[in-house]
């Protein structure tokens, strides 16, 4: 299953996923989500790139950093 990045207009494969942990102000960027996830957003390389947060919140980009752990979700209460 191949899932494109969920920018408007934006039709190129996913390759990070994007989630915001509210209760902390946090926006997490981590490679692709195993599976789509109604509280992530998708992006392309491009546009995880060029994320840009919330005034206030912290962008914790933590993609392929070789830690191995499973992906954040749980601090979202996912
Ligand atoms: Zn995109």
């Amino acid at each position: 299953m191949t899932r494109t990045c969920a920018k408007p207009g934006c039709d190129r494969a996913a390759v990070a996923t994007l989630a915001y942990a509210y209760a902390e102000g946090v926006v997490w960027l981590e490679d692709l989500a195993p599976e789509a996830h109604p509280m992530v957003h998708d992006m392309c390389r491009m546009h995880a790139d060029t994320v840009r947060v919330p005034m206030g919140w912290e962008l914790r980009d933590v993609r392929d950093q070789g830690h191995g752990g499973p992906a954040r979700l749980d601090l979202i209460g996912a």
